[in-house]
């Protein structure tokens, strides 16, 4: 037991989270990062990496819901998806719940993140590595993108933040490259941080975006992990009309797809467009910038 253990998120300099810590579960230094996997009374099992809180079993539900069902209803013919990152295969298992979509594939440059997860977090990965329709591919994100010919609906960067090998996937880069596998009117969703604590991170993404796609957004969730207010998923396409998708098109294709949410509905889905003055701020000064 550990119980009496507390284990600091440090991401912003000045701040911190603690939590306590009733077992540590997995503990290792991997090739790429360190990996703690521990147990928490509130959040359940809660993982870190490079002492970055990724992924909980308590609020996981709201980010994967809101990583994968915005951009496929909002795309509405999704055949090919690819995540990259995404270790815990939380998303992927979001992902595969849309009958419609024929292949996901996933680029994780940890394979002990998946190993580990198999175990741990089978609460909400179940099924995901036996779904056939599921490929997972060991590699960095950023030599995939810059190497295949393979071409993707709809691209979701599920990444660490911009700091060891997270990093290379918020570069401009990377960006032009999935811009390359994106099928015409294709979508790219990135995890893009806690604005309110982050907001060079957002404005960054999106000037780099801008410099590439025709339409360069974000979009809003509430991760209680993902603490100092609403999280932004970035949001990039040619299509400039796929993020306006009317509430009574989703709620179409959302019950058409057939499965029941937590957090994601067809009206979170509208209006989680809708950005508070400050991150839409933020959003505006990055396409200026471009
Ligand atoms: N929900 C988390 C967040 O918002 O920070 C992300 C969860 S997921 C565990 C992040 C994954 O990105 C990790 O499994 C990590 O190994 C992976 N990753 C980091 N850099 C990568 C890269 N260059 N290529 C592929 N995967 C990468």
């Amino acid at each position: 037991m550990s119980d009496g253990l507390i284990f600091n998120e440090t991401l912003y300099p000045g701040v911190q989270v603690s939590y306590s810590c009733k077992q540590i579960l997995y503990q290792e230094k991997t090739e790429h990062q360190d990996l703690v996997l521990f147990s928490n009374p509130v959040f359940g099992k809660v993982l870190m990496l490079d002492g970055v809180t990724q992924v909980t079993t308590a609020d996981e539900f709201i980010y994967h819901e809101m990583m994968s069902h915005v951009p496929i209803l909002a795309h509405g013919a999704a055949r090919n998806v690819l995540i990259v990152g995404g270790g815990d295969c939380g998303l992927a298992e979001e992902v595969l719940k849309h009958k419609s979509v024929e292949s996901l594939v996933q680029v994780e440059i940890d394979a002990s993140v998946v190993e580990f997860s198999k175990q741990h977090f089978a609460d909400f990965n179940q099924g995901v590595l036996e779904d056939t329709r599921f490929e997972l591919v060991i590699a960095d994100g950023m030599k995939f993108a810059a190497e295949t010919d393979r071409r993707f609906d709809v691209v979701i960067v599920d990444s660490t933040d911009p700091h060891g090998p997270g990093a290379v996937l918020f570069s401009e880069e990377f960006y032009r490259n999935i811009h390359r596998m994106l099928t015409p009117g294709g979508v790219l969703v990135t995890q893009n941080g806690v604005p309110f604590l982050q907001k060079e991170e957002l404005v960054t993404s999106v000037e780099r975006f801008s410099r590439i796609f025709k339409d360069a957004a974000a979009y809003i969730a509430a991760i209680p992990t993902y603490f100092g207010g609403h999280m932004t998923l970035g949001w990039a396409s040619d299509n400039q009309d796929l993020r306006r998708q009317a509430i009574s098109v989703l709620e179409e294709r959302f019950k058409a797809a057939g499965f029941e949410t937590r957090y994601y509905t067809p009206e979170v889905h509208a209006a989680a467009f809708a950005l508070p003055k400050f991150i839409l701020d933020a959003v505006e000064e990055g396409r200026r910038k471009a």
